[in-house]
């Protein structure tokens, strides 16, 4: 059985250079690419300003396919439903729980 892993990555993270050996995807669970020491924004804000850091670059080698960024989405769609106290938040994640298993037995299990 999958668990879903509500609060993971997205498919890319930033740690300080050289803090972390490797890392998984919070999405699908594959080991992630990384580029070391890198230098540039790591935030959406920090691209607006013109800041830049030096930073690991992990990504998920799927980050770009249709059903991670759904899964990505779907996980989104949960946490604003939770922050909003929607009445129907448990049916709402449910829902999105089973589509994102059901993506992940489909495509993450190859
Ligand atoms: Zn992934």
């Amino acid at each position: 059985m999958i668990e879903i892993d509500w609060y993971a990555n997205v498919g890319r993270c930033f740690p300080e250079p050289g803090t972390i050996k490797k890392v998984n995807c919070g999405v699908c669970g594959a080991q992630m690419k990384v580029r070391r020491n890198v230098l540039g924004p790591t935030s959406w804000a920090m691209t607006v300003v013109g800041m830049k850091r030096r930073h690991d670059s992990f990504t998920c080698p799927r980050i770009s396919e249709d059903w991670h960024e759904r899964i990505v989405h779907l996980k989104m769609y949960v946490y604003s439903a939770g922050m909003g106290w929607k009445i129907d938040y448990d049916k709402k994640k449910k829902a999105a729980a089973k589509e994102i298993k059901k993506l992940l037995k489909k495509y993450a299990a190859r």
